[in-house]
C-alpha cells in the first residue's frame, strides 16, 4: 500500500481524493486545515488541522510513511504550499502541485490590481467607494477595519464566531456554486458599488465576475501571492497519469 498525502480544501482536492483514493495499492490521506464548520470531504482517511509549519510536516511525512504529497490547496494558500515545497526537499518525498488556473481580465473591462488585502483596502479608500463586496470569506476582512464609513457586505462559507472588525456590515452565509443572475440580484439588492475579490480562479464563483461586469460594478482583484518557481500542474488528468507512473 502506497500512502498518498494530498493537502486539499479545495473541490478539485476532494474530487481527486474520491478519485486517485480509490485505486488499488493505494492509501490516501486527505488534509485539512480544519477552519470549515462543515467542509466537504472524500471518500478517504481524512485528517484536520495544520501540522505545525514545514518541520512539522517532515515528522508527519516520515512517521506515516507518505510515499508522494500533493499540494491541491486553495491558489491562495502560500503558507501549506511553501510547507509542502519544503517537507518534500527534506524528505526526498516528491511534491506534485496542482494549481487551478487563474481568471483572466477582460480586456476591455480592466480589473483594479492590489498585491495584498490591505493593499485592496488602500484601493476602496482612495476610490472612495462607499458599498463594498468582500467575497472572498472572513480571512482577510481585518485589512478593511480602517475603512469606517464603508459600509460592506462579506461572504463565506460560516458565519463568523467573532464579529469583524468593520463599522459596518452584513454578513452573508453561503456556498458556491453561484450563477450570473443570482449574483447581479444581490448586487443590486444590496447596492454594491465595487466588487473585491481574488483570483480564485475555477467555476463555482467566477459569476460574481461576470455580474460586476454587467452592472459595470469596478473589481478590485487580489492578485495570487507568488509561489516557488516548479512544475505545477493545472489539469488534473495530467497530474493523475503523472501520479500513476510514479506510483507503479
Ligand atoms: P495558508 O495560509 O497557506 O495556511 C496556513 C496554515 O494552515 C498552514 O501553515 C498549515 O498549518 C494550515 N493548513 C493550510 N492548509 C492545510 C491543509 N490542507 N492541511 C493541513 N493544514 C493546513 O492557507 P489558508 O489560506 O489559511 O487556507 C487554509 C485551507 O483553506 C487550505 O487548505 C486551502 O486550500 C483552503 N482554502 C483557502 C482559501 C483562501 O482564500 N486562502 C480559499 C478556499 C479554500 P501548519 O503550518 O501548522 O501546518
Amino acid at each position: 500500500m502506497k500512502r498518498v498525502l494530498i493537502l486539499g480544501g479545495t473541490g478539485e482536492a476532494v474530487a481527486f481524493a474520491n478519485d486517485f483514493g480509490r485505486r488499488a495499492g493505494i492509501g490516501a490521506v486527505y488534509s485539512l486545515a480544519g477552519r470549515t464548520r462543515t467542509p466537504a470531504v472524500p471518500d478517504c482517511d481524512v485528517r484536520r488541522g495544520g501540522f505545525g509549519g514545514a518541520e512539522g510536516l517532515v515528522r508527519y511525512v516520515a512517521n506515516t510513511q507518505i510515499a508522494a504529497i500533493v499540494d491541491m490547496t486553495h491558489p491562495y494558500a502560500a503558507r501549506m504550499a511553501a510547507n509542502a515545497r519544503a517537507a518534500s526537499e527534506a524528505t526526498g518525498v516528491p511534491l506534485f502541485k496542482y494549481l487551478r488556473p487563474a481568471w483572466e481580465e477582460p480586456p476591455d473591462a480592466p480589473w483594479r490590481h492590489a498585491e495584498t488585502a490591505s493593499d485592496a483596502a488602500r484601493i476602496v479608500g482612495e476610490r472612495g467607494f462607499g458599498r463594498v463586496f468582500l467575497s472572498g470569506g472572513l480571512n482577510d476582512v481585518d485589512a478593511f477595519s480602517s475603512l469606517t464609513e464603508v459600509w460592506f457586505l462579506v461572504r463565506g462559507i460560516d458565519p463568523p464566531e467573532t464579529a469583524p472588525a468593520l463599522a459596518s456590515h452584513h454578513f452573508l452565509a453561503a456556498r458556491g456554486p453561484f450563477g450570473i443572475a443570482a449574483e447581479k440580484a444581490l448586487m443590486q439588492a444590496w447596492r454594491v458599488d465595487a466588487l473585491v475579490s481574488k483570483n480564485s480562479g475555477g467555476g463555482a464563483t467566477v459569476a460574481k465576475l461576470h455580474a460586476a461586469r454587467d452592472l459595470a460594478i469596478p473589481i478590485v482583484m487580489i492578485d495570487r501571492p507568488r509561489q516557488a518557481d516548479h512544475a505545477v500542474y493545472t489539469d488534473i488528468s495530467l497530474l493523475t497519469v503523472a501520479m500513476e507512473n510514479f506510483l507503479r
